[in-house]
């Protein structure tokens, strides 16, 4: 950048001094007199020609008179000084010319005509070239010259690739890794995943056994899932086990400010991928570039260059020249349909949230990597986990990690572990809010609502912990459930508990203190979308029966629901789902109601105690057996 700096610097200066030769050029070494002195020269006869402009009388004075002037002369000495220096550098016949102000004098022509003096108007034509050329030629020249420098420094902040000349030229060194240094062993689960990728992984180890029996090997695959989820990992993975030369960019390297720059980063990548052949080309996050070119919204040229580019660059090579095309996405349906297209990425590979095994496994791998206590026990912390990416679970390794050398360990306990969780869940304890104790009351029999009509509906669904300490992501307090098997679909029944379950918190609140607070909004929306997707999506009321209402648009994102009926069927559906809401509450107060006195004996337990184990709890609930079984 400092030499952009002096560049310009150069270029100023240039332009500086070429204005000045122009200008000493088209005034011809002439000298400027004053119109007295012009007079003068009239009176003395030395004047043999005057060409009139528009701003001034350029004169031309007889040569002979002046070289050979004998006396001192009348008009003043220093012009003639002048007149001598120039004398004495230019040739010896070559007239004088002087110049002076134009003055509004009507007697000058009767005095030019009294002179025998030749004298004409001129006629200016000759300067529009160099006008057009210096006034505005240059300037724009050096503007267009200022900008492709501060282009030429902007590419270079933003991280040296590309530059004036070599606009989008080999970038993808930069990006070339010889090795990643990770293997399959380093992904735990997604089992399948790596079955669908170990073939690609022996595509580009022995390509010819394809190739002779005739089989045309996808040229890419693209992996399709949740944020978090081990996408990036498993393409590493491939190359690391491939031990090929992978090739890996993010989506959004290739948009630029600049039309065309991602196009040709893309022409650059492919070229080199085939030198380099075997070799991967990995896309991350390739929606930046793949998004739908119908989307009218938003049409952005470079980024339908880019895309374009990736289409022909994908349909033009050779699958046999062992390049594979990986790509990383959790939005896949925003892609554009060519990009799916057989010949493509023809090979879609989900790679979904991790079971119970998979979340076992991925703590383990992660395990690996800190000193863990003989006592940690992580298939319970995985227990406690349904929903957490592979991101999450390495997260809270790390944490508990750091909770251990807080409390001076020397290894990780599963203490450790299960505060990691909940600080992954919930946020962080925080200390220093003092509720009164009248919230803390509150909160106390919300939270056991929650968990009296968790197991009371469940026949004894165990709760692993109830607690009242608020935490940094905004909870009050919870209730931490353990499910003992993975779930991988729900029953009408079962949707219908959970609904009731989380409304159970407001209905203690209600039924204790007739009181409705704040602390329920998680609650409330949580079940509204509960009964709103059975409605809309799973078929589940008698109103609306199979009639599907709404379609999720990023199934892997906030997994958003969209309305596809009119009106009047929303306003249906509304009605739908108030009534499921409102049956729901009613039976978690009737719940309640049944139990108050242990809704009671619990909840002031808990205030006192602040956290309660599952085990407490449970204790707790089952004492003083028989009590009214509710449902
Ligand atoms: P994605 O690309 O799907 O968003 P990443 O591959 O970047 O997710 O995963 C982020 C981190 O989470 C990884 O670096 C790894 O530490 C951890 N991780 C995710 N999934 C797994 C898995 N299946 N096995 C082991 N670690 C995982
Ligand atoms: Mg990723
Ligand atoms: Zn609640």
């Amino acid at each position: 950048m400092p030499s952009g700096i002096m560049m310009a610097a150069i270029a100023v200066s240039v332009v500086i001094l070429l204005n000045m030769v122009i200008g000493a050029m088209s005034r011809n070494n002439m000298v400027r007199v004053t119109y007295d002195e012009f007079v003068a020269l009239l009176a003395e006869g030395k004047v043999q020609e005057v060409e009139v402009m528009p701003d001034r009388l350029v004169i031309t004075l007889f040569p002979e008179e002046l070289a050979y002037e004998p006396e001192p002369t009348p008009a003043p000495a220093n012009i003639f000084e002048v007149f001598t220096q120039q004398r004495n550098q230019g040739s010896a016949n070559q007239p004088l010319v002087v110049y002076t102000g134009r003055m509004p004098d009507p007697e000058l022509r009767a005095m030019l005509d009294y002179h025998g003096v030749t004298y004409s108007a001129a006629i200016i034509t000759t300067n529009w070239l160099q006008m057009v050329f210096f006034q505005l030629m240059l300037p724009i020249l050096f503007i267009l010259f200022l900008f492709m420098l501060l282009r030429r420094m902007m590419s270079g902040m933003m991280g040296g690739r590309g530059g004036i000349m070599g606009i989008g030229q080999s970038n993808a060194k930069v990006y070339m890794e010889k090795k990643t240094g990770v293997t399959f062993e380093d992904v735990a689960g997604q089992e399948e995943a790596k079955e669908s990728l170990t073939e690609i992984v022996d595509f580009l180890h022995n390509p010819e056994k394809y190739t002779d029996i005739g089989a045309i090997q996808p040229k890419g695959a693209l992996l399709v899932g949740p944020p978090g989820t081990g996408k990036t990992l498993l393409a590493k993975a491939v190359a690391g086990e491939a031990n090929v030369v992978f090739f890996s960019l993010s989506g959004s390297d290739f948009v630029e400010m600049f039309v065309g720059v991602g196009a040709s980063r893309v022409r650059d990548l492919f070229k080199q991928a085939s030198q380099h052949s075997p070799s991967i080309i990995f896309i991350d996050e390739i929606d930046a570039i793949g998004k739908s070119r119908d989307n009218q919204m938003s049409s952005n040229d470079e980024r339908e260059q880019t895309l374009n580019q990736l289409l022909a660059e994908m349909d033009g090579f050779d699958s046999s020249k062992g390049v594979v095309i990986l790509g990383a996405t959790n939005r896949p349906e925003t892609l554009d349909k060519a990009l799916l297209r057989p010949g493509r990425f023809d090979r879609r590979i989900n790679v979904e949230l991790p079971d119970l095994k998979g979340r076992i496994d991925i703590l383990h791998v992660h395990a690996k990597k800190v000193k863990m206590s003989s006592t940690a026990d992580l298939k319970r912390i995985a227990a406690i986990t349904p929903g957490a990416a592979g991101a999450d679970l390495a997260n809270m390794i790390n944490e508990a990690a750091l909770h251990a050398v807080r409390m001076n360990r020397k290894e990780v306990a599963q203490e450790d572990l299960m505060e990691a969780v909940e600080v992954v869940i919930a946020g962080k304890e925080k200390k220093d809010r003092i509720m009164s104790e009248k919230e803390k009351r509150i909160v106390a029999y919300h939270e056991i609502g929650h968990a009296l009509a968790r197991v009371i509906q469940k026949d004894g669904k165990p709760v692993e912990k109830i607690t009242i300490i608020p935490r940094t992501k905004g909870a009050l307090g919870y209730v931490l459930s353990a499910p003992e098997e993975e779930k991988f679909m729900h029953s009408k029944d079962e949707m219908l508990m959970e609904i009731v379950t989380a409304l159970a918190g407001r209905a203690a609140e209600e039924v204790q203190f007739n009181t409705q607070t704040t602390g329920a909004s998680n609650d409330i929306e949580k079940a509204t979308r509960m009964a709103r997707s059975m409605v809309s999506m799973y078929g589940m009321s008698e109103k609306f029966g199979m009639m599907g209402l709404e379609s999720i648009q990023n199934r892997y994102l906030d997994g958003r629901a969209v309305l596809q009926v009119s009106d009047q069927t929303g306003a249906e559906l509304d009605s739908e789902v108030k009534k499921i809401l409102q049956e729901c509450y009613q039976k978690a107060v009737d719940l309640l109601k049944q139990h108050d006195a242990k809704l009671r004996e619990i909840a002031e337990y808990l205030f006192t105690k602040e956290t309660i184990t599952g085990d407490e709890f449970m204790e707790l609930f089952e004492r003083e057996l028989p009590w009214p079984t509710g449902i």
